[in-house]
C-alpha cells in the first residue's frame, strides 16, 4: 500500500531534505534535539539546537511532563497540536506509547470542545478547507496539499459535530483527530491521509457573530448548490488522489444517508456515523453475549435517537441475525427506536423516510420509560444526544426484565452520555453490561471494580481503512464492517469480560487494527473490489506496510 517513498520506514536520503532552519520547522522530517553530531553538520543545523542530544525516549518524558503540568483539558490538546505541528514522529511515538490516556484528548470528548472553540485557538492550518465559493476549482485546491499520494481522506461539512450540532468549519478539529487515530491505531502513514473541511457557512448563531470564528460567515447554502460543491469534490478526488478511499464525518442526518446511499456504489467511500458505529455496537453486542450467553437472534434492541447512528447500527444488526437464519422482516421486528416524539410507530406521520423501516405495527407511545416497559428489550443503545435520559426507573426496568441488561450509553461528548457508567452499575446493582461513548473510569460497587468499555469508533475506522488501502478495494462494503464487528469481538480476551469490559484495551489497538484491516482485505478479495494483487500473506504484508515512528538516520 505504501509507495516507496523515501521517508516512510526510517531510511532518508540527504540531498532530498531541506537543510538549516528550514528542516527544523518541517515538522514531517523535524527530529528537534535527536539530530546526532553528524547530521547536525551534514545538515547545516548545528548551533541552532542546544548541544546534547537527546532520542525519542527522552523527549517523550519532556512532552509528558509538560503535559500532566497542564491542568485544562484543552490546554492538554493545544499542547498536543502545537507537537503535531512541529515533529510529527515525535507526536505519533507519544500518542501511541499513551494511547488511553491521549485518545480522550485528542478525539472525544476534548476534542469536541476543541472544535467549539477552534477559531480562539487556531495557530496553524492543517488540512484542506474547501468554500462554497470555491466552485469550479476544487481540484485545483487539492493539487496544492502538499503530498502527492493521499489514500485516506476524513471529509466533514461541520454540521454534526460529535453531540454538538453545527460547528460549521471549526469542525475540523474532527477530520484532523480521526486521520491522528488512522495513524496511531492502524499505523496508516501520516503523508498518506489528509483532512478536508467543506465550508458552506454555519447556522450556528455563536459562530456567525464571532469575529474569530474560521470559516464563511454566512448562513449554510444548501439544496444544488451544497449538492453540486460536494459532487465537484468527490471527482477532484477521483482525479487527483485516484487511490485515495474518503471518509465522510459529521453530516448532519438530512445529508449523511443521501450522500452515503449516493456514493457507496460510485467511489471508495464509507460514513463512519453510520457504519463505523454501527460495526463496533455490533461488535459490543457480540462482546456481550459472549457474557449473557444468547444468541444476537434472540435479543430486542431499543435505540434511544433514531438518527444517523441508530440507523446505521440497526441495519448492521439486521443483516447479522439475518445471516443468523431470521428474515430481514423478522430481524427489524427485533430493532424498536424512539426519536424525540416518542416511539417510532407506523401511525405516526411525522416519520422521516430513514426511520420508516423500523416504524412497527405497535400503539404509539410518548416517551423511552413507557417504550421500555412495553417492548421489554435485552439492549438499550443510547445514541439520542441527550444526557441522562437513561433514567433511574429505566434502568430499573431493564434490571427486573434481564439478568444481564445491556446498557450502551453511546452519546458523545461525555456530558451527553444516556447515564453515566456509576449510574448503570448502581442501579442495577452491578448487573449491567456496559458501555458508552466517550470514556468513563471504572467504577467501584460493592466491592467489585467495573471497567466500562468504549464504543469508540477509532476500534474499527481505521482497521477498515487500512484493509481498504492494503487490498485498493474499489468499495466500502458492509460486509467489511460486518467482518470487522466479529473481529473486534474475538479480540476481546476473557480478563477483559471478566472486568465488565466488552471492548479490548486500547493499549492493544494497533494488533486489533491488524486483524480487522485482515479481516477487511479478506473481504474485498471475495468479493472482487480489491484492485491490489493479492499478497502471499494477507496478515504480513499488512504488518509489514504498518507505521513506526522512528527517525530515520540521515547520517
Ligand atoms: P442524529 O442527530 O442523526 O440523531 C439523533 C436522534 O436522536 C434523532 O433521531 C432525534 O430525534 C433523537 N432524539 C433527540 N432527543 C431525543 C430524546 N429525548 N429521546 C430519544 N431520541 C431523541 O445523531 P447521530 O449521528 O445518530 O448521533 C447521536 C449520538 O450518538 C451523538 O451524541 C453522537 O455523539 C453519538 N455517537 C456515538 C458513537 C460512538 O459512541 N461510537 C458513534 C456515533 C455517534
Amino acid at each position: 500500500m505504501t509507495t516507496d517513498k523515501s521517508n516512510r520506514k526510517g531510511s532518508n536520503s540527504t540531498n532530498t531534505i531541506p537543510h538549516g532552519i528550514e528542516l527544523l520547522h518541517d515538522p514531517r522530517l523535524n527530529k528537534g534535539t535527536a539530530f546526532n553530531d553528524a547530521e547536525r553538520d551534514m545538515l547545516g543545523i548545528r548551533g541552532l539546537l542546544p548541544p546534547r542530544v537527546s532520542n525519542l525516549s527522552t523527549q517523550d518524558k519532556r512532552i509528558m511532563e509538560n503535559f500532566h503540568k497542564k491542568t485544562d483539558d484543552l490546554e492538554k490538546y493545544v499542547h498536543m497540536i502545537a507537537l503535531q505541528d512541529r515533529n510529527e514522529t515525535l507526536f505519533y511515538r507519544v500518542l501511541m506509547d499513551h494511547i488511553e490516556e491521549m485518545m480522550p484528548i485528542i478525539y472525544t470528548p476534548t476534542v469536541g470542545k476543541a472544535c467549539q472553540l477552534y477559531g480562539h485557538i487556531f495557530r496553524r492550518p492543517r488540512g484542506i478547507y474547501i468554500s462554497t465559493y470555491d466552485r469550479g476549482r476544487v481540484a485545483k485546491l487539492l493539487e496544492n496539499w502538499p503530498q502527492k499520494d493521499v489514500r485516506v481522506i476524513v471529509v466533514t461539512d461541520g454540521e454534526r459535530i460529535l453531540g454538538l450540532g453545527d460547528l460549521g468549519a471549526n469542525g475540523m478539529g474532527i477530520p484532523v483527530g480521526k486521520l491522528s487515530l488512522y495513524t496511531a491505531c492502524a499505523g496508516v502513514h501520516p503523508s498518506l491521509t489528509l483532512p478536508v473541511t467543506i465550508d458552506v457557512g454555519t447556522d450556528n448563531e455563536g459562530l456567525l457573530e464571532d469575529p474569530l470564528y474560521i470559516g464563511i460567515p454566512e448562513r449554510r447554502h444548501r439544496g444544488e448548490e451544497y449538492d453540486g460543491l460536494i459532487e465537484e469534490f468527490t471527482e477532484a478526488v477521483q482525479q487527483v488522489f485516484p487511490k485515495a478511499l474518503i471518509q465522510f464525518e459529521d453530516f448532519a442526518n438530512r445529508n449523511a444517508f443521501r450522500l452515503l446511499n449516493k456514493y457507496r456504489d460510485r467511489i471508495s467511500a464509507f460514513n463512519d456515523d453510520v457504519q463505523g458505529t454501527a460495526s463496533v455496537t455490533l461488535a459490543g453486542l457480540y462482546s456481550a453475549l459472549r457474557i449473557t450467553g444468547g444468541e444476537l437472534n434472540d435479543q430486542k434492541i431499543l435505540f434511544a435517537g433514531a438518527g444517523e447512528a441508530g440507523r446505521g447500527i440497526a441495519d448492521l444488526v439486521v443483516s447479522a441475525m439475518s445471516s443468523e437464519g431470521l428474515s430481514e422482516e423478522e430481524a427489524r421486528l427485533k430493532c424498536w427506536f424512539v426519536d424525540s416524539r416518542g416511539l417510532v410507530v407506523k401511525s405516526r406521520t411525522d416519520l422521516a423516510e430513514h426511520k420508516l423501516p423500523y416504524a412497527h405495527d405497535a400503539e404509539a407511545v410518548a416517551d423511552l420509560a413507557t417504550a421500555v416497559k412495553s417492548i421489554r428489550p435485552t439492549a438499550i443503545v443510547g445514541v439520542s444526544g441527550q444526557p441522562n435520559v437513561f433514567t433511574t426507573e429505566i434502568l430499573e426496568a431493564m434490571a427486573e426484565y434481564n439478568q444481564r441488561p445491556m446498557i450502551f450509553a453511546l452519546s458523545n461528548p461525555t456530558s451527553k452520555a444516556e447515564c453515566s457508567a456509576k449510574a448503570a452499575y448502581e442501579v442495577t446493582r452491578g448487573r449491567a453490561i456496559y458501555a458508552s461513548g466517550s470514556p468513563f473510569d471504572p467504577v467501584e460497587f460493592e466491592g467489585n471494580r467495573f471497567v466500562p468499555g468504549q464504543g469508540n469508533n477509532a476500534y474499527i475506522f481505521p482497521g477498515v481503512g487500512l484493509g481498504v488501502i492494503a487490498s485498493g478495494a474499489s468499495r466500502v462494503t458492509d460486509e467489511m464492517f460486518f467482518s470487522a464487528a466479529r473481529t473486534l469481538a474475538n479480540e476481546v480476551l476473557e480478563k477483559d469480560l471478566e472486568s465488565g469490559s466488552i471492548y479490548p484495551p486500547l493499549s492493544r489497538i494497533r494488533q486489533v487494527s491488524k486483524s480487522i484491516a485482515t479481516a477487511v482485505a479478506e473481504v474485498a478479495y471475495a468479493q472482487g473490489v480489491a484492485t491490489n494483487p493479492k499478497p502471499a500473506s494477507i496478515p504480513e504484508y499488512i504488518g509489514s506496510q504498518m507505521y513506526e515512528p522512528v527517525y530515520p538516520s540521515y547520517a
